[in-house]
C-alpha cells in the first residue's frame, strides 16, 4: 500500500506550535518514505472558518518548507481538498449506511437531548446518546420525515470494545457503551468532524493518520465508522501533547505559541522543524543537536517518538536557533536582518550592492551576539543611533568617563586620527599605541575611554570589527548617515567642551 499521510488543519486561527509538530511529524514519515504527503483543509466549522486563515496556513507551511503534493491549491487526483467542498460525498456515504441499516435516523429534539445529557452527567455517567429513535420502524421514519420534521443521522454503534493499535502509544480500547450512538450527519445536513475525516481519509487514500493525543477518542468513532463501511483504518499515531514549564498544556499564558509570532522573532524556519523534530523524538544520533529538514527525514521513524509529555523549553530552541544562524552565509544573514533595520528606519528598502555588502560585513560582526534576528536591531543601534549628548550621560558611561585620565585618553585620541585620509584599521591600531605611550593608560583604563569615544556605550561589539564598519558605512547613501571613528571622537570631544561651557 503506498504510503499516503495528510495534515489536516480546521483554518480556524493561526497555525501553533502543536499543529506544526503535528505537520512535520507527516510531513518527515511520507518524505522518508518517498510517499505523499497531502494538505486538507477542515472548514465543517463554518462559523469559525475564514479563508484568510487558510491563506495564512498556506503560507506558514511553504516557510516552513513543508511542501505537500495534493491541496486546495494544486489539486491532486483524490479532491477536492476542501471539506467545504466535499458535501456530496458525505451525504452518499451516509446514505449508504442509512440503507444498510448501520446508521438510523435520529429526530430527538436538542432540548430533550440536552437533559438526558444533564442527567448522565449529574449520575456520574459519560454522556452519550440513549438511542430513542435507534429502532423506530421504516414506517414511522419516513412519516416523520415527510412531515418535514429536523432529523440527524447516527451511526448504529456496536457493543463490545473498540480499538487500535497506536504507532506511538500501543493499544488502545474502549467499551463502545461508553461511546454511544454518535452524529454522523447534522440536521441540517453537514458532516460531523468524524465521520467527514473517516470518508476523507478513505477516499484520500491515505495510510497513516498522524495527529495530536487529544484525537485519540475522535479514532475510536472512526473506527467504528470504518467497520460500517466494511473498511481497513489507516495506521494511526498520535502525539504526546506539548507542555509548558509549569506541566499545564502549552497555550498563550507560556508566551508566544503562535507559528507567527515565532517567525517575526526572527527564528528560521529550519531551526524550528529541528527544534519540534527533537521535541518528543530521540531517534537522532546522540550527541547531535542540529539537524538540516534532509537529515530529519532520512532519520525519521515512529519507533522513538515519546509517548511522555513533551516540555516547551524557549533556552533551547534559542539555542538551536543560534546555531542555524551560525550556519549562515553573510549575504543570506544580510538579507534576513535588513527588514528589522529598515523597520527601524535605518536602511532604505532597496539596498544597492555596496550597501548590500556592508550589511553582510555588519551582520557577521553582530551574529555572535544573536539567538533571533529581531535582536539584530538593538545590536545595530551602535552604529546607526550614536549621540553623544545623550549617551555620554548613561550612568556606566559618566562612570567611566569621570574616571581620572579618561578624557585625557579621549583627547590623546583625537589627537593621534587627526591626519587625514581613509582611516585603515591599522593606522586605529596604531593611533592606539600611541594613545597608550602618551597617556600612560593601559588595560580598561585606556579600552573603556576608547570604547565610549566610539559608541557612547560601554560595552558592545568588538572595537577592531566595529572601526572597519563605521568606516565602511559613513560614505553610503543611508536614510540615518553612519559617522566615522575620527567624527565620533570629534564629536564626543565636542560634547565635553559644550558640557563643560
Ligand atoms: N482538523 C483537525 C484538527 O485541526 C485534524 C484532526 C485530524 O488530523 O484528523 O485538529
Amino acid at each position: 500500500m503506498p504510503v499516503r499521510l495528510r495534515f489536516a488543519p480546521s483554518p480556524t486561527g493561526h497555525l501553533h506550535l502543536g499543529n506544526v509538530r503535528t505537520a512535520l511529524y507527516n510531513w518527515l514519515y511520507a518524505r522518508n518514505k518517498g510517499g505523499v504527503f497531502v494538505l486538507r483543509i477542515e472548514d465543517t466549522d463554518a462559523e469559525r472558518s475564514q479563508r484568510r486563515y487558510e491563506n495564512q496556513l498556506l503560507n506558514d507551511l511553504r516557510w516552513l518548507g513543508l511542501d505537500w503534493d495534493e491541496g486546495p491549491d494544486v489539486n491532486g487526483p483524490h479532491g477536492p481538498y476542501r471539506q467545504s467542498d466535499r458535501s456530496s460525498l458525505y451525504r452518499h456515504f451516509a446514505e449508504r449506511l442509512l440503507a444498510e441499516g448501520k446508521a438510523y435516523r435520529c429526530f430527538c429534539p436538542p432540548a430533550l437531548l440536552e437533559e438526558d445529557r444533564r442527567q448522565q452527567m449529574a449520575a456520574g455517567q459519560q454522556p452519550h446518546y440513549l438511542g430513542r429513535c435507534r429502532d423506530l420502524s421504516p414506517g414511522t421514519v419516513s412519516r416523520r420525515l415527510q412531515a418535514g420534521e429536523a432529523s440527524t443521522v447516527r451511526l448504529r454503534v456496536r457493543k463490545g470494545d473498540v480499538g487500535f493499535e497506536d504507532e506511538v502509544f500501543g493499544p488502545i480500547s474502549v467499551d463502545c457503551s461508553t461511546i454511544g450512538d454518535f452524529i454522523l450527519l447534522r440536521s441540517d445536513g453537514s458532516a460531523q468532524y468524524n465521520f467527514a475525516v473517516v470518508v476523507d481519509d478513505t477516499q484520500m487514500r491515505i495510510s497513516h493518520v498522524v495527529r495530536g493525543e487529544g484525537h485519540i477518542s475522535n479514532t475510536h468513532r472512526q473506527i467504528l465508522i470504518y467497520e460500517s463501511l466494511g473498511l481497513d483504518p489507516p495506521h494511526f499515531a498520535h502525539l504526546s501533547t506539548i507542555l509548558g514549564k509549569d506541566g499545564s498544556k502549552l497555550s498563550k499564558r507560556h508566551g508566544a505559541t503562535s507559528l507567527d509570532a515565532f517567525r517575526s522573532q526572527g527564528y528560521l524556519p529550519q531551526a524550528l522543524l529541528n527544534y519540534l523534530a527533537l521535541l518528543g523524538w530521540s531517534g537522532l544520533e546522540e550527541g547531535k543537536e542540529i539537524f538540516q529538514p534532509a537529515e530529519l527525514v532520512q532519520a525519521f521513524s515512529f519507533q522513538r517518538v515519546n509517548r511522555s509529555p513533551a516540555t516547551f523549553d524557549l533556552d533551547k530552541l534559542n539555542w538551536i536557533n543560534r546555531s542555524h544562524l551560525k550556519l549562515l552565509e553573510p549575504d543570506r544573514l544580510a538579507q534576513l536582518i535588513h527588514p528589522y533595520l529598515r523597520e527601524a528606519g535605518w536602511l532604505p528598502s532597496h539596498l544597492d550592492q555596496a550597501t548590500g555588502e556592508w550589511l553582510a560585513q555588519l551582520a557577521g560582526a553582530i551574529l555572535k551576539y544573536l539567538d533571533r534576528l529581531d535582536q539584530s536591531a538593538e545590536q545595530c543601534r551602535v552604529i546607526f543611533d550614536f549621540v553623544p549628548g545623550r549617551d555620554l550621560q548613561q550612568q556606566e558611561v559618566a562612570q567611566i568617563l569621570a574616571e581620572e585620565g579618561a578624557w585625557e585618553v579621549i583627547g590623546n585620541l583625537g589627537k593621534e586620527l587627526a591626519a587625514s585620509g581613509e582611516l585603515q584599521l591599522e593606522d586605529y591600531k596604531q593611533a592606539i599605541q600611541a594613545v597608550k605611550k602618551t597617556s600612560g593608560k593601559k588595560g580598561k583604563h585606556l579600552f573603556h575611554p576608547i570604547r565610549v569615544a566610539l559608541t557612547g556605550r560601554a560595552s558592545g561589539l568588538e572595537l577592531d570589527k566595529l572601526v572597519p564598519i563605521l568606516e565602511a558605512g559613513k560614505g553610503l547613501d543611508l536614510p540615518v548617515s553612519v559617522l566615522g571613528v575620527r567624527e565620533r571622537v570629534r564629536a564626543v570631544l565636542e560634547t565635553k567642551e559644550t558640557g563643560n561651557r
